[in-house]
């Protein structure tokens, strides 16, 4: 397998070849990223993949569930991305993206005790979930109509713990960053956006068409 990734390296030296030089000019000037993306760590929900982004234009974060914790949280993984992506490198936006079909958001939604000794990280992890969980349970759903209902719910909720960290909330009060809540749809292969206006999450190309 490994190697396999390493022809594939190979493969990406000659596909680039012609991006050489802009590539030195990142590694020599740094980088400039236009958005902090935080998506889940899901091997199906690639961003660079999913948005036609090159180098240098995402500054990503990934994890399970694209969970961002409260700035409370013992993790600070996700506090540090947030600081120097939004604090140093200015991004002008923040888009966390989650993604129908998670399997953090639907194990959340169920009882995680039998998983708790062999996996004590990951249920910690998912414990993070909870109030959007929570939210999720309020509305009863069916069984995968509630698993939908729980990845908005934490998309949104992640949304809501960004601005429990100084720098965002500063720099969202002065204009200068601007939040996003993304899902993607895997059964689709399309993303859908969260409508704040109007509640609920709609399809890219709406917006898009919308203005
Ligand atoms: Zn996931």
């Amino acid at each position: 397998m490994t190697n396999s990734l390493l022809e594939g390296h190979g493969l990406f030296q000659s596909r680039f070849f012609h991006e050489r030089e802009y590539l030195q000019h990142l590694a020599n000037d740094g980088q400039r990223p236009s958005a902090l993306f935080i998506g889940c760590s899901d091997s199906r929900v690639v961003p660079e993949y999913l948005t036609s982004a090159g180098f240098g234009e995402l500054f990503v974060l990934r994890n399970i569930a694209n969970f961002v914790p409260n700035l409370a949280h013992v993790d600070s993984s996700v506090g540090a991305a947030v600081d120097y992506a939004v604090g140093s490198l200015e991004v002008p936006d923040i888009i966390v993206c989650g993604h129908y079909g998670c399997g953090g958001v639907k194990a959340a939604l169920g009882d995680i005790t039998p998983m708790r000794e062999k996996h004590p990280s990951l249920c910690e992890w998912l414990d993070g979930l909870a109030p959007a969980v929570r939210r999720a349970l309020k509305l009863g759903d069916e069984p995968d109509a509630l698993w939908r209902r729980g990845v908005e719910e934490n998309v949104i909720q992640a949304l809501e713990n960004l601005i429990t960290y100084d720098v965002v909330r500063e720099k969202l009060e002065a204009g200068k960053v601007h939040l996003h809540g993304w899902i993607y749809d895997l059964y689709q292969t399309r993303i859908r956006v969260l409508d704040v206006e109007h509640g609920g999450f709609v399809d890219a190309a709406e917006i898009q068409r919308n203005g």
